[in-house]
């Protein structure tokens, strides 16, 4: 019988949500008994192949690829989780939304202390996707099933998740694995 899928992404974070998954360590042998992986930055397969049973997403959305990337991923996946602080609140990146776009855009580009743009302009070019008023968190944008707060969340955090959904047993996670004081 084929493996049940699970796919990764990361929007805005920093990938260290991403480096918690791999810290299940000697656990990913065992996790690939039970899954395979589809689009994700850990196998570096960029497109969805078919169905995928969990979806994790870390990062919230700040720009329109963010979100079309989201949307696929609700599309293409039977649970989505939002992995990490910066899914389920917006995280670091968010610390812009006290502050209108364009100031942040004039600070990082012509007016900041360390910048050198002789030209003057701020870039604009078609190819760069489109930044959002806001940093949203993944829930304002598509509906989650699971939430695993944390910067980043543990790997044991992780571990227990993934298999009592892939094994489809209650997420049961011990109170040391979900407590943040
Ligand atoms: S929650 Fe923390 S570790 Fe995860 S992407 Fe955000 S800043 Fe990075």
């Amino acid at each position: 019988m084929a493996k049940p899928k699970v796919a990764t992404t990361s929007l805005a974070g920093c990938f260290g949500c991403h480096m918690s998954i791999l810290d299940i360590d000697d656990r990913i042998l065992e996790l690939i008994e039970l899954v395979d992986f589809d689009k994700s930055p850990v196998d570096d397969i960029k497109e969805f192949t078919g169905r995928c049973a969990v979806g994790l997403i870390e990062g919230g959305c700040s720009n329109e690829e963010n979100v079309r990337v989201l949307q696929d991923f609700r599309k293409h996946c039977d649970i989505l989780i939002a992995l990490g602080d910066c899914a389920t609140m917006g995280g670091i990146p968010a610390m812009r939304n006290t502050i209108p776009l364009k100031e942040c855009l004039d600070e990082a580009y012509l007016n900041g202390p360390t910048v050198f743009n002789p030209g003057g302009k701020t870039p604009n070019d078609p190819e760069i996707p489109l930044l959002l008023d806001k940093v949203y968190p993944v829930q304002e944008v598509v509906k989650i099933d699971y939430f695993l707060p944390g910067c980043p969340p543990s790997a044991d955090t992780i571990w227990q998740a993934l298999v009592a959904l892939l094994t489809e047993k209650p997420m049961d996670l011990p109170y040391e694995l979900i407590k943040y004081d």
